[in-house]
């Protein structure tokens, strides 16, 4: 009886687990045909985010929403992928984050179909160093008169309208380079003190370079930029396309003009110490869709 029992108990359970399988073989079987992976493996606040997508069929565009931004894909003929480059911010909440995909299929005989796909990914908590470098710069920067006030807001205004646009065509072809062949003097996210005073999170990369080093473009782009500003100094800004902006700071001189088109390692400037600066060096910094990423996991990326 007890025996019978038992096998009849068994019996249930796999009849609940044939039940349960075939409602979970439902969205498993057209979930199957998406491969969605990021770069890199472990994804952190502040870091770049390279996603790349085959869909289960042949697309004619393919857009995603990913932490509140709407990301462009571009399909790349060579390895018949579709590829993004998008990031996490700073200020992200450690956690898991769903890329919603988009995409729409060829229009042949019949009207393009829409297809969706979500996929879920982890955001770790990155670890940034918390050292404090006691710098001291001039007044003008941390006390400025009205005048400089004004020239302040000007390069607010400047910054307001020209780092947050998004061409949302890809003008980046292959791996990011490095801007100089320089040891590192300070890494993105450390804490700095001006003058006594705490400063916002270091957002970019500096470079140990003596004044009038040469400064490559990381990568194929548009010249958005190349202007003095108040902060920044002689100021170059390259759009690579797709959200994604690099930063060139306190340039001693300018090699490019704006709308200008660059190839990765065309000189963009000459290393300097102009606007606010401690001394000469190259303060590199990455920009998408308005936020800061780290320029040293953007040149790790192994990119098509
Ligand atoms: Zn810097």
């Amino acid at each position: 009886m007890k025996r019978r029992l038992t096998s009849l108990f068994f019996s249930h359970i796999a009849g609940l687990l044939l039940v349960w399988q075939f409602f979970n073989s439902v969205p498993q079987a057209s979930a199957a045909n998406w491969i969605v992976r990021a770069q890199p493996t472990r994804l952190v606040n502040g870091s770049p985010a390279l996603f790349q997508v085959k869909p289960p069929a042949r697309l004619e565009s393919l857009h995603a929403t990913w932490l509140g931004h709407d990301i462009p894909f571009s399909f790349d003929a060579k390895s018949r992928m579709w590829y993004a480059l998008a990031g996490v911010s700073l200020e992200t909440t450690p956690g898991t984050y769903a890329i919603e995909l988009t995409g729409e299929t060829k229009a042949g005989k019949t009207p393009g179909e829409k297809l969706s796909f979500g996929r879920k990914f982890a955001i770790a908590r990155g670890k940034y160093p918390k050292i404090e470098v006691k710098l001291s710069v001039e007044g003008k920067f941390t006390e400025p008169n009205p005048e400089q006030q004004k020239q302040i807001e000007e390069g607010q205004q400047t910054k307001k309208d020209y780092l947050n646009r998004v061409t949302p065509e890809r003008e980046w072809s292959g791996p990011f380079a490095t801007p100089a062949d320089a040891a590192i003097s300070d890494v993105f996210g450390s804490q700095r003190i001006f003058n006594g005073k705490t400063s916002s999170p270091h957002l970019g990369l500096d470079f140990r370079v003596p004044s009038g080093t040469s400064v490559a473009a990381m990568n194929d782009g548009t010249v958005l930029l190349a202007r003095p500003l108040y902060f920044e100094g002689n100021f170059v800004v390259l759009d690579h396309g797709q959200g994604l902006l690099t930063l060139y700071l306190h340039l001693s001189e300018f090699k490019v003009k704006e709308g200008e088109q660059v190839k990765r390692g065309q000189v963009v400037g000459l290393s300097g110490g102009t606007g606010r600066a401690t001394g000469p060096h190259l303060h590199v910094a990455v920009r998408w869709q308005g936020t800061y990423l780290d320029p040293a996991s953007l040149l790790r990326l192994r990119l098509p």
